[in-house]
């Protein structure tokens, strides 16, 4: 039954109805979330043998001789390279292996360009005006990291094939516009892959700053939820073809294979800015954890061992997602009054509701004890134009009590819609 066309003296009956159902949720005192994309403790598990590898026990040595227990190796362990660079499609001779986050890699990333700037341009914080492209809706942190050093964010609208690269490719004729955040495989929240299409385009940029960057953020490169995973081009290989290699940085981590925040990141760049970024290193620190790296790849081995590894993943991930997946399907199609996402693979579902009712869902479901990430915070500042987005995460809570979270979270859109509707 579509609401839009709903007579007002029905939607007045069935609000009453939702309101009434609303009150009897809210008596029972959740306290769920649906905020973040963690993983579920039952996913960590997973992982907890690789404790083992590494004990007072083992032979702590690399495959080249290092002593894993001491100072250096700034660039990380060989062969923590060479899956660093299998698993983000890269030169293994251009990965950085960095400390227990990837977007902590960025920041920094970021925080070179302000200090000592690439390509051989004044550094960003010297230059006036600096902004930065944020496809929309997007991930939150890549925003609040561009907005703490400064830059004014550029919405960019998202399409199912990824970012508008009509709107990309002119707003880069701006010699200001110095970056863009990408998460180019199973975007978070929309769980998109970009098109090859997309990524080619990506790749032929003629960005009127010489200093300008793709920050391509493959923080699910290998998080698939189906058989039939999406396929993302290779924009390295793409950027060598058309002689681009100083294009983007490259960023990954093992933080939703293993242990976030306890995970290993690893960066990659072109041959210029690889230069740049060791050099940055080679003061900011005497060496990354190499423990951890070495339990890492005596865990998951090489690509075919993180493949088996997040198949175990998604046999837990899967009914989770079908269960939001399904109720969506039975609480809110032919309504008029929702949209969201079937991802192949990643962390989230996006949900469009009726514009003009994104705060009011969220703030309903906070009222009745389960968390969602706040509304607006996929767009630049936190708002979304048509408060219209809301970002499901299904991963952390186990299934029992994500039906109950989901159930609420579809009786809080469709009271929020009537709502809307009886008082435009
Ligand atoms: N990038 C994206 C797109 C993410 O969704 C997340 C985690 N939510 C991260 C980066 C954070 O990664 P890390 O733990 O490696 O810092």
């Amino acid at each position: 039954m579509n609401f839009q066309s709903m007579p007002k003296t029905e939607l007045e009956r069935l609000y009453a109805e939702l309101l009434e159902r609303y009150r009897r949720f809210r008596d029972l005192k959740l306290n769920l979330n649906m905020a973040r994309g963690k993983p579920g403790s039952n996913q960590l598990e997973l992982s907890v043998q690789m404790l083992d590898l590494v004990n007072s026990s083992a032979e702590m040595v690399s495959e080249t001789g290092e002593d894993c227990r001491n100072y250096g190796g700034p660039l990380g362990l060989p062969e923590m390279r060479r899956l660093m660079a299998a698993m983000m499609e890269v030169p293994e001779g251009n990965v950085i292996i960095g400390g227990n986050s990837s977007l902590n890699m960025m920041f920094d990333t970021v925080a070179c360009g302000m200090t000592h700037g690439f390509s051989g341009c004044a550094p960003w914080g010297g230059q006036k005006h600096l902004k930065f492209l944020c496809p929309s809706p997007g991930y939150d942190r890549h925003f609040a990291v561009t907005e703490y050093f400064g830059f004014e964010l550029v919405a960019v609208p998202m399409t199912p094939e990824g970012p508008d690269m009509d709107v990309v490719e002119e707003l880069v004729q701006d010699s200001t516009v110095k970056g863009i955040w990408c998460v180019p495989k199973y975007q978070n929240p929309t769980g998109i892959t970009f098109s090859d299409e997309v990524v080619r385009r990506f790749a032929g940029l003629k960005p009127a700053a010489k200093d300008f960057r793709i920050f391509w953020d493959n923080a699910y490169c290998v998080h698939d939820l189906t058989e039939e995973p999406d396929c993302l081009l290779s924009l390295w290989k793409e950027c060598e073809h058309k002689g681009n290699r100083n294009l983007a940085f490259f960023f990954a981590s093992t933080s939703k294979i293993t242990f976030p925040g306890a995970g290993i990141a690893a960066m990659a760049a072109g041959d210029d800015d690889f230069k740049v970024l060791k050099n940055r290193y080679s003061f900011q620190t005497i060496g990354p954890d190499k423990l951890n790296q070495l339990r890492h790849v005596r865990f998951l081995k090489n690509l075919d061992g993180v493949r088996a590894h997040m198949a175990r993943h998604r046999a837990l991930l899967v009914p989770k997602f079908e269960t939001v997946l399904n109720k969506l399907n039975e609480e809110l199609s032919g309504e008029g009054i929702a949209s969201w996402t079937k991802p192949n693979g990643g962390y989230f579902i996006s949900v469009d509701v009726m514009n003009g009712c994104a705060k009011r869902v969220v703030e309903l479901c906070g009222q009745a004890g389960v968390k969602l990430t706040g509304a607006g915070a996929t767009y630049p500042y936190g708002k979304d134009p048509n408060d219209c987005n809301i970002r499901v995460a299904p991963t952390y809570p186990p299934v029992q009590e994500l039906r109950q979270a989901v159930d609420l979270f579809c009786l809080c859109v469709r009271l929020a819609a009537a709502e809307k509707l009886l008082n435009p």
